[in-house]
C-alpha cells in the first residue's frame, strides 16, 4: 500500500547543517479538528484517507506517512532589530514536499508537534487558540487572493500546554511554497559559510525564481525577484488592512508568501499607527511601518548575498543597492494602483493618488472602519443615495461630505457603466475579513468544545468579495467599546 501523500523531499537532500532529522513527540489522544479537503485535492493528496483516523495520526505526528523525511530547519534572524544567530524550527517539523496539480512544489509542515534541537527554552507545542487563529487568518488571506501559507489541517493532541489558562494543545499542518526565510540566508552568512550560502541561493533560485538562473547575474536577479515579491506583498497587506505583527527577518519568506501568523490582526478603524501585538510596545511593526520594515529586512538579505554578488565588496554593494532601490517604485506602484482601484478608478489619471490619500486622511480623522468604508463606496459609486451609509461610518460626516464631490467628478471621467464599476470595485474591496472580535469569539467557543462557529466563520471568509446577505453581521465592525484588542505571540 502506498501512502496518502506523494512526497518528494528536495530540502532533505541538501547537506546536513541545513536541518536536523527530528521526529514528532507522541501525544495521548490525536483527534482531527478541521481538514482542508479542497486544498488536499489541489495538492494531489488522498483526501478521503486523510479525512479519517489516519489523518488524525499523521497531522499530530503520531504516524510518519510513507515517503516523509521529518526534519527541523536551521535559520537565524533579526527579532525586533536584534540579531539572533541561531533560531530554527523550534516547534515545527517539515514532513516533506509534494508537487501539486498546478506543478508547484510545496512543503507540508507540522507546527506544534513537540521539541526539536532548535527549541531553546520553548516546549515545541502550540495551543489550540493560536492554531485556530492561524488556520482562519491564513485561509482568509488565501481567499482574498494574497500570497500566503495555507492551513491543511488542525488536530488536537489531547494534552494541555503550559500557557496561561492551561489550554488544550493542537498541531497546525501548514503548507508553504517553502520555508526558506531571510533568516535562513542569515544563518549561513553569520557563520561565514559562503559555500552553504551559495548552495541555499541556488536551491531558492531553482525552486522560486527559475528565470533568475538564466540572467547575466543570477544572484542579483534573485535579489531583485525577492524585492519585487515583498514589495507587492506588503502593498497587498496594506490594501486589506492587514498587520502582520512580527515582521522579524525569520518570518519573511523568500517565496513572497505571508508566513508565521502570530500576533497578526486586521485593522478595524483606519489608523496607520495601529499595533495589536502585546510584545510590540514600540510599534516597530505598526500597520503603516510595514513597507519600511520590509525594505529593512530586504537590506539584511542583500547583506547576506554580498559574497555572491561580485568579486569586490564595492562592486557587490553597488549591485545590492541597485536591487534595493527598486523597492520604493514597485511598492508605490502596487499600493497606489491598488488604492486607485479601490476607489473605482480603473484608469490612471493625474491627482488620483492625492484623492486617495485625502480619503485615507479623512478616514483616520473620523475613525472610519477601513474595510466597510471601501465596501460601501462601491454602492456610493452608483448612487448618492448610498451616501447616508457612508456618513454613518465617519464620526465627523463632513469628512466624507467634503471629499465625495471631487471623487464623483473624477468617477465621471472613467469609462464604463456604473453597475459594472460597482462589480469591479467589489472584487477589490472585501466585505468579509477575519474581524478580531469574531476570531476571538470562535476561539472561545472552540475552547468550550463547540467547533461549529469556527467552521461557519471559515466558510464565510472563503468568499470575502461576495455579499452574503445572510451573514451581513459578520461584515460589521466590533460593537462600540469592543474595538480595543491585543494579540499575543503564538508561543
Ligand atoms: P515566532 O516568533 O513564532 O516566529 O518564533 C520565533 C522562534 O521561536 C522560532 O525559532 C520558533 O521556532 C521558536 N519558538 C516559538 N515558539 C516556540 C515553542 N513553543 N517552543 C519552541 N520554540 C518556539
Ligand atoms: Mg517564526
Amino acid at each position: 500500500m502506498t501512502g496518502p501523500i506523494p512526497f518528494d523531499n528536495s530540502y532533505a537532500r541538501l547537506p546536513e547543517g541545513f536541518f536536523t532529522h527530528t521526529l514528532p513527540t507522541p501525544v495521548p489522544a490525536p483527534r482531527l479538528i478541521s481538514f482542508n479537503t479542497k486544498l488536499a485535492r489541489q495538492l494531489g493528496l488522498d483526501a478521503e484517507r486523510l479525512a479519517g483516523p489516519e489523518g488524525a495520526e499523521i497531522f499530530t505526528g503520531q504516524t510518519i506517512p510513507e515517503g516523509a523525511t521529518p526534519i527541523a530547519l536551521a535559520y537565524a534572524g533579526h527579532q525586533f532589530g536584534n540579531f539572533v544567530p541561531q533560531l530554527g524550527d523550534g516547534r515545527a517539523i517539515l514532513l516533506g514536499e509534494v508537487v501539486g496539480r498546478d506543478g508547484i512544489r510545496r512543503d507540508i509542515q507540522l507546527k506544534g508537534s513537540g521539541p526539536t534541537p532548535f527549541s531553546r527554552r520553548g516546549d515545541g507545542r502550540a495551543a489550540l487558540g493560536p492554531v485556530l487563529r492561524e488556520y482562519l487568518v491564513s485561509e482568509a488571506m488565501a481567499a482574498l487572493g494574497i500570497p500566503t501559507t495555507r492551513a491543511l489541517a488542525a488536530a488536537a493532541t489531547g494534552e494541555v500546554v503550559a500557557r496561561e489558562g492551561m489550554p488544550p494543545g493542537a498541531v497546525l499542518t501548514r503548507v508553504a511554497q517553502s520555508h526558506i526565510r531571510i533568516g535562513t540566508f542569515q544563518f549561513f552568512a553569520a557563520r561565514g559559510d559562503t559555500a552553504g550560502l551559495r548552495r541555499l541561493a541556488d536551491y531558492a533560485i531553482a525552486r522560486h525564481y527559475p528565470d533568475a538562473a538564466a540572467a547575466a547575474s543570477p544572484y542579483r536577479a534573485f535579489l531583485e525577484g525577492v524585492v519585487a515579491r515583498q514589495a507587492e506583498l506588503v502593498a497587498q497587506w496594506l490594501l486589506v488592512g492587514f498587520i502582520h505583527g512580527v515582521m522579524n527577518t525569520d518570518n519573511m519568506s523568500i517565496s513572497g508568501e505571508t508566513i508565521d501568523y502570530g500576533p497578526c490582526a486586521f485593522m478595524d478603524a483606519y489608523d496607520p499607527a495601529t499595533v495589536f501585538s502585546s510584545i510590540d510596545a514600540a510599534g516597530r511593526y505598526a500597520y503603516g511601518r510595514q513597507p519600511g520594515i520590509a525594505r529593512w529586512n530586504l537590506c539584511r538579505l542583500a547583506e547576506c548575498l554580498l559574497p555572491l554578488l561580485a568579486e569586490t565588496e564595492d562592486a557587490a554593494l553597488a549591485e545590492a543597492n541597485a536591487a534595493l532601490d527598486s523597492f520604493a517604485g514597485l511598492f508605490n506602484a502596487a499600493y497606489h494602483g491598488g488604492l486607485r482601484r479601490k476607489l473605482g478608478l480603473f484608469t490612471a489619471q493625474e491627482g488620483d493618488t492625492a484623492l486617495a490619500e485625502d480619503f485615507l486622511r479623512r478616514m483616520a480623522a473620523a475613525r472610519a472602519d477601513f474595510t466597510l468604508s471601501f465596501r460601501r463606496l462601491c454602492d456610493a459609486a452608483v448612487s448618492p443615495a448610498a451616501d447616508a451609509a457612508m456618513r454613518e461610518l465617519f464620526t465627523v460626516p463632513a469628512g466624507y461630505d467634503e471629499w465625495a464631490p471631487g471623487w464623483r467628478a473624477r468617477l465621471a471621467r472613467e469609462p464604463g457603466d456604473d453597475v459594472a464599476r460597482r462589480a469591479a470595485m467589489q472584487r477589490v474591496n472585501p466585505a468579509f475579513i477575519p474581524r478580531n472580535h469574531r476570531v476571538e469569539a470562535v476561539i472561545a467557543a472552540a475552547l468550550a468544545g463547540d467547533f461549529s462557529e469556527f467552521e461557519k466563520l471559515l466558510a464565510i471568509l472563503a468568499t470575502p468579495y461576495g455579499d452574503q446577505p445572510a451573514h451581513a453581521a459578520y461584515a460589521a465592525p466590533p460593537p462600540p467599546g469592543g474595538g480595543i484588542y491585543r494579540t499575543f505571540c503564538g508561543t
